[in-house]
C-alpha cells in the first residue's frame, strides 16, 4: 500500500483496480456534489466527521485504506467501517452512487490484510466456527422452540420458517420467533424449521467484506433448502430477507421469500388471522432499512398495525418511511461499540420519543436489540416490541408472549 506521503502523487492504480473489480464501479459515476453526506445518518449524529463524498473519488485516485503508517490506516478503517450501509445515501444521489458497496470493496481488501476492528473479526470467526455471530452451540439453534409444537421442515409444508440467529439464540429476541409459530399455528399454516441445520443467512459476513465465508455460508444454506424441497421462506429479519431473496439467486437459489409483515397482513386480509383483543396504546413504527429503503415494504407492518383495535398508530415527522434513520446496527454496526453520543440510535430514540408514543414498533431483531439496549442504558420509559409481538397479543391475549 502507499504511503500517505505519497497519497496524493502517487495514487495506486492497483488498489483502484482491486476496488473496482470487488464492486466499486460506481465511483466513476460520482460528479461530487456532496448530498450523500448531509442525508447520511452520522451528519445528524454531529459528533462524527464522516465526508462520505470523499470515497468515490478516494476509489478512483486508489487512495482507500492507502496508508502504510499505524495510526493513519488505524483512522482509515475506523472510517470505512462507520457506513451501517442504510443507502440513505443511494436512495438520495442524483445517480444513485452505492457508496456502501464502494466500502464494502474497500473492506475485502482490509480482510484479506488482516486489518480489520476486533469486534467483526469475532464475528466472523464465531460464524464460521458455529454458524452464528453469538458463537452459541449449533445443536442449541431450536431451543426457541421450548413448550411449542414446532416441527422439523419437511416437503409439502407451505413454508420453512427461519427465526435468524438473533431470535433463535437471545433471550429477548427468542420472544419474536415464539411469537411468530403461535400466530402461525392461530392461522392453521403448515411449517417447519430446519433447527440446527441453518447457517447465519450471511450478510454481516458480507458486509463486513468477509466474502468468502459469505459464499460458503450461501452455499451450504442453498444445499440445505434443496434437499429439503423448500419452497417459500419466511423471515423474521430484513437482513435475511435482503439476502435471500437479493444474494442468493446469483448462487442457484429459487425460493420465494416472505417477511412475517409480508404474510400476516395478507392472512388478515384473508381473515385467517384476527386481531381482536385491545391494545389500547399510541405506537410508533420505525422503518427498518433492509425491510424500507431497500425493499419497499412500508405499508404491511402499518396495515398490521392499523387493523389491531384501539392501537394508535404514529409517525415520525419527517423522517418515516425512505427517510427513516437507521439505528445503527447494519454492516456490522451491531457488533460495534461506539460512544454515547457518537451513535445514530441516540438520534433515532430521540426521534421515537417525540412523537409522544408508548411503544415503540420494529420489524427487524437488530432494530430491536439496537432500541431495548438503548432504552435500558438511558432508563427510558418506552417499550420496544416487534410487529409480531403486538399482533400475538392482540390475537390470543396478553400473556402470549413468553
Ligand atoms: S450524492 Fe452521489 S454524486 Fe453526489 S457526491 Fe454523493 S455519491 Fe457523488
Ligand atoms: S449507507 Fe448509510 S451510513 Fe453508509 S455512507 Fe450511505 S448514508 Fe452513510
Amino acid at each position: 500500500m502507499a504511503s500517505k506521503k505519497n497519497i496524493i502523487v502517487e495514487p495506486s492504480a492497483e488498489i483502484r483496480e482491486m476496488l473496482v473489480e470487488m464492486g466499486a464501479a460506481d465511483a466513476y459515476k460520482c460528479y461530487q456534489c456532496g448530498k450523500c453526506a448531509s442525508v447520511c445518518p452520522w451528519f445528524q449524529v454531529g459528533t462524527y466527521e464522516f465526508l462520505v463524498f470523499r470515497f468515490p473519488l478516494e476509489t478512483v485516485l486508489g487512495l482507500i485504506a492507502s496508508s502504510e503508517e499505524k495510526e493513519e490506516l488505524a483512522k482509515e478503517v475506523d472510517k470505512i467501517y462507520r457506513c451501517v450501509g442504510c443507502e440513505a445515501c443511494v436512495d438520495q444521489c442524483p445517480l444513485g452512487v452505492n457508496i456502501p458497496n464502494i466500502l464494502r470493496s474497500a473492506r475485502r481488501i482490509l480482510v484479506d490484510f488482516g486489518s480489520y476492528p476486533d469486534p467483526l473479526k469475532a464475528v466472523v470467526r464465531k460464524i464460521r466456527n458455529v454458524g452464528n455471530p453469538l458463537g452459541e452451540p449449533r445443536e442449541k439453534r431450536a431451543g426457541w422452540t421450548k413448550g411449542l409444537k414446532v416441527e422439523e421442515y419437511r416437503s409439502g409444508m407451505e413454508v420453512l420458517y427461519f427465526p435468524c440467529c438473533i431470535p433463535a439464540y437471545d433471550s429477548r429476541a427468542q420472544k419474536i420467533a415464539r411469537a411468530t409459530a403461535k400466530i402461525l399455528e392461530m392461522g392453521k399454516i403448515t411449517y417447519g424449521i430446519l433447527g440446527p441445520r441453518e447457517n447465519c443467512c450471511g450478510e454481516t459476513v458480507r458486509r463486513i467484506g468477509a466474502e468468502n465465508s459469505f459464499r460458503e455460508l450461501a452455499k451450504s444454506n442453498i444445499s440445505e433448502f434443496k434437499n429439503a424441497g423448500v419452497g417459500k421462506i419466511l423471515v423474521t429479519s430484513p437482513h435475511c430477507y435482503n439476502t435471500f431473496k437479493n444474494e442468493y439467486p446469483e448462487f442457484g437459489a429459487d425460493n420465494e421469500i416472505l417477511h412475517t409483515t409480508q404474510f400476516f397482513s395478507h392472512l388478515i386480509e384473508e381473515g385467517k388471522l384476527v386481531p381482536k383483543n385491545k391494545y389500547p396504546k399510541k405506537v410508533v413504527y420505525h422503518d427498518s432499512c433492509r425491510l424500507g429503503r431497500q425493499n419497499g415494504i412500508y405499508e404491511e407492518p402499518r396495515n398490521i398495525l392499523r387493523s389491531i383495535p384501539g392501537l394508535e398508530l404514529v409517525e415520525v415527522e419527517d423522517f418515516s418511511r425512505n427517510l427513516s434513520l437507521c439505528c445503527g446496527a447494519g454492516s456490522g454496526g451491531l457488533f460495534m461499540d461506539w460512544p454515547m453520543g457518537e451513535r445514530m440510535v441516540d438520534i433515532r430514540l430521540k426521534q421515537l420519543l417525540g412523537t409522544g408514543a408508548d411503544v415503540i414498533a420494529v420489524a427487524c431483531p437488530y432494530c430491536l436489540n439496537m432500541f431495548e439496549e438503548t432504552v435500558k442504558e438511558m432508563n427510558l420509559d418506552i417499550a420496544v416490541m416487534d410487529v409480531s409481538e403486538i399482533l400475538c397479543e392482540s390475537i390470543i391475549g396478553q400473556d402470549s408472549i413468553e
